[in-house]
């Protein structure tokens, strides 16, 4: 029996993973498909602290590394249930089961794509689903935000300060977002928003270049020119796995403050997974070390 099973190999559970050796616990880090999580997606990560500029993919080994020398055992496996046992957690997988004293969810989330042909090809190459982490690229330039809710809104506002224009998609006839925002983007001229409109295909090969929309009302199609998309509608956790052990919130993230305890004594949960404002490298890396730390205590009182 492992002292710590971590779920999910982002930065979340590797930083999880990297306090939980240092306090001399036996370590297990499971992780489904890819270590380092959401962040090896990133072409360039510029808002992590000490690192002036660094690829995702780069940032992600030397945090496998870390951990790996720091003795963590890792296993390549996807976690279907968690089983609470009392002293013992059973953590069942798609290439068996484990056990551990405790369990850390650092299962992440997803953003939400739209689903388009060469979305994936384009991130990094002018799509984006992060305004915080990659609207600084796009300093002087033009760009779109597609969503009408609050994140979308706020993404937008970020953008207007620095882009010499921003416009704003929405697929509904409203935005679904705060009204005061909404006001403040209306009163900004670098700023305008569509309604009743998708996009419908992004132009470019090594960046993008145009973006095609359709308003529905109108039944009108169209393109605009734009260097970046920032695609705002919404990340999708995977809790479901955990939902005996953890209590979920209705857009399924589980619920836990800064002490990332779960409702289940000996289970916490670290990163973008659980219910919190900011969802950053730093803020999950943040969770893992806390949420590492809450682990050792709990495994020291039973
Ligand atoms: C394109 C892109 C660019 C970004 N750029 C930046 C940036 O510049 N700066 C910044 O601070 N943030 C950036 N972010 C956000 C940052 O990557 C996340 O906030 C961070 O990775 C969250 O870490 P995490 O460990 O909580 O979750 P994740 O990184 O999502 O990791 C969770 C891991 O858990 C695994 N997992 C999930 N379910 C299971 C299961 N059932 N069994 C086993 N494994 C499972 C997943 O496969 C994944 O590897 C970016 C995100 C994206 C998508």
């Amino acid at each position: 029996m492992y002292d710590i099973i971590i779920v999910g190999a982002g930065p979340a559970g590797m930083t999880a993973a990297l306090y939980a050796r240092r306090a001399d616990k036996s370590v297990l880090l499971i992780e489904k498909e890819n270590f380092g999580g959401q962040i090896t997606y990133s072409p360039q990560v510029e808002n992590y602290p000490t690192l002036m500029k660094v690829s995702g993919s780069e940032l992600a080994q030397m945090m496998l590394d870390q951990v790996m020398e720091h003795g963590a055992e890792i296993e390549l496996a996807e976690v279907t249930a968690i089983q609470d046992g009392g002293e013992k957690k059973t953590v069942v997988t798609d290439q068996g089961e484990f056990e551990a004293k405790a369990v850390i969810i650092a299962a992440g989330s997803k953003h939400r794509h739209l689903g388009l042909p060469n979305e994936d090809e384009l991130v990094g190459k002018g799509v984006s689903y992060c305004a915080v982490c990659d609207g600084a690229f796009f300093s002087g330039k033009s760009v779109a935000v597609v969503g009408g809710g609050n994140t979308a809104l706020q993404e937008a506002m970020m953008l207007s300060e620095y882009c010499t224009h921003v416009t704003i998609i929405q697929n509904l006839s409203f935005m679904t977002g705060e009204a005061k925002l909404v006001t403040a983007l209306s009163a900004k001229d670098n700023v305008s928003m569509v309604y009743d409109t998708v996009v419908t295909e992004l132009v470019g090969e090594e960046e993008l270049k145009e973006i095609v929309l359709h308003n529905s009302k109108l039944e009108m199609d169209y393109a605009i020119s734009a260097d970046g998309l920032f695609v705002a509608i919404g990340q999708q956790p995977e809790n479901e796995p955990f939902a005996d052990v953890a209590a979920l919130n209705e857009a399924g993230y589980v619920m836990a403050d800064e002490s990332c305890l779960t409702r289940t004594p000996g289970i916490f949960v670290a990163g973008d997974c659980r219910t919190k404002s900011v969802r950053q490298i730093t803020t999950a890396t943040a969770d893992g070390a806390v949420a590492a730390l809450a682990a050792c205590r709990y495994i020291d009182s039973i």
